[in-house]
Formats: C-alpha cells, structure tokens, sequence
C-alpha cells in the first residue's frame, strides 16, 4: 500500500463570481483520504470520469457555443499523452466507467490512440458525440479501438430545426445514418441526448420519442443547463422534465420505471403499449440528483470538475508539464474530489443572478 503522498494543497481556480463562489468552497486544505476509493468529505464514491479531449467543435448549438466560438490554443489543451496520463490515474483510482467526451471528441485526431489506450483499463468506455462524423468505418474503427457505446446528441430530426439548432450544414438524416452505423457496429447501447428549447423545438418530442421506438433506443431529454455561450438560458427557456414527458404521453402514453442505478442521472420510462425503446429526462434544473453524484470531470485544458454545476476546478495541467509524479496527480484528484461541492444549486442561483462561469463545451458534457 501506497503511503502518503499528499503533501502540498492545490490552488483552486474560479470561474464566474466570487461572491457566489465563496459561498460554495469548501475547505481547501481539508484532510483527504490517501489510499482507497476516490471519496468526497460527504462520502460519495467517485466512480465515473468524464474526460474533454477537446474543446473545439464543427457545430456551435444555440445552448452550447457561440457562432464566432473561439478555441484554446494547442498549447494550452491537453496533449494526446497527457489525457492518457491523466486517465491511467483515474484508472488506477478505482473509476470504472469513462465517458469521452468534449466539445466534440471525434474531431481529436489521435481519437483512436486515445481510445486504443485507456479502454482496457475501464469496465465501460464511451463517448458522447453530435454524430457528425459517424459512418460505417468510422463507427467499426471506434469500437475496434474499444469503444463500447456511443450516445448521439439529437435535438430535432425536422431538417430545418436540426440545422437551426446546430449552426451547421450537416443534415439530420447525415446524423440518423450515423446512428444506425453505430448501431449495426455494435456500438451499443446507443443512446440519444436532446436538448429541448422553449418554443425552439419543444414540439419535436414525440417525434424524438417515435424514434425511440422505431429503432429500440433510449433517447434522453437533457433539461436546459445554464451554460451556455450565449447566455440565452433563462427559466422561461428551460423545458422542464415534466412538461417533456406530459408532451410526450400525449401521443405514446408512458409509464414511470425509474433509475437504473442510484448515480444514474436519468429517469426512464417505457411506452405503456409494450413497444421497445424507452424515453428518459435528466433534470438538473428542476429535480437536481447531487446526493447521489458519482462523477468527476476533466476539462480540455487539464483542470479536475468536480462538479458540473459550480464554478471550482483544481489545475493538473502544470503536474503533468512540471516533472511530477503520478503519485503528485492522484493526490490532486483526491483533494479535489474530497472538496466537491454537496451540489450544483447555487450555481443556478448564480444564472439567475447573472453570474457566468465555464460553459458545457469548455467543461465536457
Ligand atoms: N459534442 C458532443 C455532443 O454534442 O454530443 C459532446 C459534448 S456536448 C457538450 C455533451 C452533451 O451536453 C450533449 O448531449 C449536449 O446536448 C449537452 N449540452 C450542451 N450544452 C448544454 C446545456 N447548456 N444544457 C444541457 N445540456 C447541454
Ligand atoms: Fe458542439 Fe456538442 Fe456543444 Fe453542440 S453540444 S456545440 S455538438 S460541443
């Protein structure tokens, strides 16, 4: 057994206000564990890495990113070495699952490297992607490298509002064939995310949810977050779960079956005609599931995000340029995720407010 090895406390960093943010850190120089399970001080166990391979994205949705997004510098994003770094370092922490993820990961020219090396070391490894860049070879490479699933962010499959919604000229069809060669490589279970817009396309739920059906999928209803480029989020654009599922009942009635596993962020519900396929919302803004969080996040540019919703992040970049050890790393994850915040509440008291911090692009969704 490892004896301890932390000994110097990590600078927290700060995006967005200070004056919501001093209401959030905790204890900087709090006692961690230093061998055992990746733990926080309110004992939950961390289990899942979320890892940004990049920031940069060939779409700019109208809840993510500007039209004019502006990228990080190639030297300030991690390199391909260092996420491999970082992710045997999460491996040997007990993390199980690994979610590659971005901006939009499939744009990272080493994709396969990256996926080549840190797919052995988790129980389960996939990516979230906008699809774009899905085709047979494609989809057949990814789970050659190890990818075993994928889920799709689909928001429309109306052509015009798909386009509307992404900023992009690549069709929704492009994207469905996408799907489908995920699918038939066996990158499953595929799944969908969507983001439904207030007035925007709030109304293609049911035709998401047929989709759901037509090809034995779970197709995810993602509440608008609060971090967008933008700055469009408000409450009044926010489709709450609830409002999704009652659309959707309308036209294919549903029955409540619940979460998978506790740390699940997603509630499911199957069609009450025994049709396959399912339907499941996630509801950070109105039914926040912090208790129960198991995540942690790695940003693009090398700092640990304990928590989606609030602005504290600890830099590991500088670790991994200035000689340290892994040991020196997974003591900055440990302190890190020892001082993850109880919840992400305050950060949207802090959009109400009008304080910003980092958005879902720059974090890894
Ligand atoms: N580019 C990939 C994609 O779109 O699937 C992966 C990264 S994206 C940031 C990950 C997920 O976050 C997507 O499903 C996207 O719809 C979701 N997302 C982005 N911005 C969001 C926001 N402001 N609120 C809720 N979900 C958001
Ligand atoms: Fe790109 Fe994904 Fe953000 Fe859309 S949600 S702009 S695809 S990173």
């Amino acid at each position: 057994m490892r004896t301890s090895i932390c000994t110097t406390p990590l600078p927290l960093k700060l995006f967005g206000s200070t004056s919501v943010a001093s209401t959030v850190v905790p204890d900087a120089a709090a006692p961690h564990p230093t061998t055992g399970a990746l733990i926080d001080r309110f004992g939950r166990v961390v289990r899942d890495l979320r890892l940004s391979i990049t920031d940069r994205c060939n779409f700019r949705c109208t809840y993510c990113l500007t039209p004019d997004a502006r990228f990080l510098a190639t030297s300030d994003r991690l390199s391909t070495a260092e996420l491999i770094r970082v992710g045997r370092v999460f491996a040997r922490l007990g993390i199980e699952r690994l979610r590659v993820t971005g901006g939009e990961p499939s744009v990272h020219p080493d994709l396969i490297e990256i996926l080549s090396a840190l797919s052995p070391l988790f129980h389960d490894v996939s990516m979230t992607t906008n699809g774009s860049l899905l085709d047979d070879d494609s989809a057949r490479a990814w789970k050659a490298a190890g990818l075993r699933r994928v889920t799709i962010s689909i928001d429309s499959l109306d052509p015009a509002r798909f386009q509307a919604v992404t900023r992009s000229n690549v069709t929704s069809e492009r994207v469905l064939a996408g799907l489908r060669a995920a699918i038939n490589a066996g990158l499953g279970p595929v799944k969908v995310n969507s983001v439904l817009l207030a007035g925007v396309n709030d109304a293609d739920a049911p035709a998401l949810a047929a989709l759901a059906r037509e090809l034995a999928l779970e197709v995810r209803f993602i509440e608008f977050m609060p971090l967008d480029a933008d700055g469009i989020w408000s409450h009044d654009t926010v489709v709450s779960s609830e409002r999704t599922i009652l659309g959707i009942s309308k036209v294919f009635p549903l029955v409540l079956e619940g979460r998978d596993r506790p740390d699940r962020t997603a509630v499911r519900y199957r069609f009450v005609d025994g049709a396959e396929g399912s339907v499941s919302t996630i509801a950070p803004v109105s039914t926040p599931f912090c208790a129960e969080c198991s995540r942690v996040r790695v940003t693009a540019d090398g700092f640990i995000r304990p928590c989606l919703l609030t602005n504290a992040e600890w830099p590991l970049r500088e670790l991994l340029r200035d000689g340290s050890s892994d040991d020196a790393i997974e003591c900055a994850i440990r302190h890190a995720v020892w001082n993850k915040d109880a919840g992400g509440a305050l950060r949207l008291s802090a959009a109400r407010s009008g304080a910003r911090g980092r958005t879902m692009s720059a974090i890894g969704g």
